[in-house]
């Protein structure tokens, strides 16, 4: 007989001794429910030794007191009537394993949000509700039975997909600390969208001269592995041990033979728009380094346009390029995963948003990064599409796929400060030009982002609060805005020679595969979702993979920053260890019922069933808990650890039977 079982059995020999403990929460809970009314009922209850109530039952007085009843009272399963198991569960369940109680014998019930919540101005029926959920509670209690979560070891090397600031600093941080980091990077170089912008707010720092020395030190690293121009394919395991598929797509040239030198791309004939770095403006070679500060600072072809002339093949003096690489793979072992792989910039041409895609003089802040940019197209001189002339006239548009309900309904967060930064640039670099902000609120918190708008404002540039309500062309290329400023009430009918789209971000187009890859879960708005937007921001629920930056929703760079470093903290709590613990709530098979039908294996969403020899196998380890499978399952063979059926029918068959309380 296992441990477990003899203590279950010891347990279900004894009789229930609750103790119920009713939580105030100052006046959160108390203001609407009478709490006392609802201890001394639950008190009158079979199986309930004792019943309580709490200023703060979640404050160290109030868990002391939990304690004290457990060892003096020989409490055997503990419930709390309070707020959200989401984030006080594993409070109280500390609380009552530190008392020596397994911490599976704990019970929550959740009065705030079912209660005094939703119930604020009918006291009376909140507190009724109250006592009706209490006592459902106590009903699954007295059935509880101790569970044991288990320990894993942790493989002490991490995963980071995506190397934009984000997955930089994150890889960084983990590999500072002493632990080998893959990080993999689809693009043919690290740095992400960062490396495509000019300056960066609130100082305007080159933002290549500060991001190219972090790619240095990333390339430097020896506890890193850059792993660009690739992608995951699979992932399987669970935290501590999972194992990765990565796709190395071909360059068509030898990595370690190329350094760079660009003699073939002078030599080679096609020349396409740049559409990746430069936003397609001006163009680039069928072979192509990706930009000068790249790392790894390599070529690569691009196939779909080679015409397969050779001319590189003869102007390469190191004999690198090889144009029958084929794309390889490779297996890799790790504890932990970071996600970040950012996002894009919202698109306006399907929609012609603001005539974008119809009138050359429309464009967006990304395409106005590299113009702007020393190093980009037109090395740093502002012209409009059209006849490559300075406009003399320039409009920001804001929140253009932003704060929209026809498009994304969140606020991009970066936007209102990158148009101040490209507006003040204007006015630095070409004083005599008239620019304008058509904007619905400037949003600027943080350190020194007002104080930068009021420089914006006092540097002369335009703010009319309101967007355009319809836009058009001139002959001579020039763009009409017509614009009421809310403000004033006055219509403007602007004429302008380039009106610059500041666009949101939207999910990057891979995040949809790596997030299912991963199972982590989706946001509504299609970025991956964190455990909890305020207490666990980089957490998935997923043990050992966490997300940061824009993968987790629009940001700036010292936020993005941020995450990356939390992300490798979290990330390493676990590597240092040496271990991890799985959850206690699993599923259990009755393999006298099982018929192996195989019908719950492909339900799981976190892979941890599998047919073995024609018999159902679980990976306990993998299991999360979450019941879909004992749902799926025809013959009820499926049970489910802490839900079980009689746990759960015990609850629901309680709330009939009782008359009126
Ligand atoms: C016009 C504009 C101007 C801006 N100006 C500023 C500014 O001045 N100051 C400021 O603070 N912020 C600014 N921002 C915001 C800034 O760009 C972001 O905060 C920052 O780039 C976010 O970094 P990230 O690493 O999270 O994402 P990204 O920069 O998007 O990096 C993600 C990386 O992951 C890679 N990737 C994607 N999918 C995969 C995959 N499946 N596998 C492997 N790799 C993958 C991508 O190729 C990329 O390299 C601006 C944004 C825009 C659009
Ligand atoms: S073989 Fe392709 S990449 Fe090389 S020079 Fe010719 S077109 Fe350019
Ligand atoms: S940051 Fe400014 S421009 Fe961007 S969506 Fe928010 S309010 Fe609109």
């Amino acid at each position: 007989m296992t441990q477990q079982k003899a203590v279950t059995e010891q347990l279900q020999a004894e009789e229930p001794r609750i103790g119920a403990f009713i939580c105030e929460c100052g006046v959160n809970i108390g203001g609407a429910v009478d709490c006392q009314a609802v201890a001394d009922y639950i008190g009158t209850l079979p199986n309930v030794t004792t019943a309580v109530v709490n200023k703060y039952t979640c404050s160290d007085a109030g868990q002391a007191e939990i304690k004290n009843a457990i060892k003096e009272l020989g409490l055997n399963r503990v419930l709390v009537a309070s707020c959200t198991p989401k984030t006080h569960e594993p409070i109280f369940r500390a609380c009552v394993e530190e008392a020596g109680l397994n911490p599976y014998l704990f019970e929550f019930v959740n009065i705030r949000e079912h209660c005094s919540w939703i119930h604020m101005w009918e006291k009376e029926d909140a507190t009724h509700k109250a006592k009706e959920l209490v006592r459902m509670g106590v009903a699954r209690a007295a059935l509880l039975e101790p569970l044991q979560s288990s320990e894993v070891p942790v493989t002490n090397k991490a995963l980071v997909i995506g190397a934009g600031v984000t997955g930089m600093q994150a890889a960084l941080d983990i590999a500072d600390m002493g632990f080998q980091v893959y990080l993999v990077e689809q693009g043919p170089s690290i740095g992400g969208k960062m490396a495509q912008l000019d300056k960066t707010f609130p100082t305007n720092d080159c933002s290549i001269c500060i991001l190219g020395p972090k790619m240095v030190e990333v390339a430097r690293n020896k506890n890193i592995d850059i792993m660009s121009y690739s992608e995951v394919e699979e992932v399987d395991g669970y935290v501590g041990n999972f194992k990765v598929k990565v796709k190395h797509k071909p360059r068509y040239l030898n990595i370690n033979e190329c350094t760079g030198c660009g003699l073939c791309t002078e030599k080679c004939p096609v020349e396409v728009p740049y559409t990746e770095f430069n936003e397609g403006i001006g163009t680039r070679k069928a072979i192509y380094v990706p930009f000068p500060q790249a790392v790894p600072l390599r070529a690569l072809v691009d196939k779909t346009v080679c015409i397969d002339c050779g001319a590189c093949i003869k102007a390469c003096e190191r004999g690198a390029i090889d144009m029958d690489q084929q794309e390889t793979f490779s297996e890799l072992d790790v504890g932990v995963i970071v996600v970040a792989v950012g996002y894009d910039v919202y698109n306006p041409e399907p929609k012609h948003e603001y005539g974008f895609g119809l009138y050359d003089n429309v464009i967006t802040t990304m395409e106005f990064e590299r113009l702007i940019n020393a190093s980009g197209p037109t090395m740093g001189k502002v012209v409009r599409p059209s006849d490559v002339k300075p406009p003399k006239r320039i409009g920001f548009v804001q929140c253009v796929g932003s704060r929209d309900k026809n498009s994304n309904i969140y606020c991009s967060s970066f936007c209102c400060m990158a148009s101040l930064k490209n507006a003040q640039l204007i006015k630095e670099k070409y004083p005599d030009t008239e620019v304008y902000i058509m904007y619905m609120d400037m949003r600027t918190p943080f350190r020194m982002y007002e104080e930068f708008y009021n420089r914006a404002r006092d540097s002369g540039i335009k703010f009319v609060r309101g967007k355009p309500a319809e836009v058009s062309e001139t002959e001579d290329k020039n763009i009409i805005a017509r614009v009421e400023d809310t403000l004033t009430g006055d219509i403007m009918n602007l004429e302008l020679d380039l009106m610059v789209l500041s666009v949101g971000a939207v999910p990057n187009k891979g995040t949809e595969k790596v997030r299912q890859i991963l199972k982590v879960s989706r946001a509504a708005d299609g970025f991956m979702m964190e455990a909890h937007p305020k207490l666990k921001p980089v957490d998935t629920t997923l043990d050992g993979i966490f997300i940061g930056g824009m993968t987790q929703g629009p940001k700036d760079i010292p936020y993005s920053i941020s995450q990356g470093s939390a992300c490798a903290a979290r990330a390493t709590r676990f590597l240092a260890q040496g271990k991890a613990l799985t959850e206690g709530i699993t599923v259990k098979v009755d393999e006298d019922i099982c018929v192996s039908c195989g019908v719950c294996a492909p339900m799981c969403p976190f892979q941890a069933l599998g047919m073995e020899g024609g018999k159902l196998n679980i990976i306990t380890a993998l299991c999360k808990g979450c019941g879909t499978c004992v749902v799926a399952c025809p013959t009820g063979a499926l049970q489910q650890s802490h839900f079980k059926n009689e746990q759960l029918l015990a609850q629901v068959r309680n709330v009939f039977a009782y008359g009126e309380v």
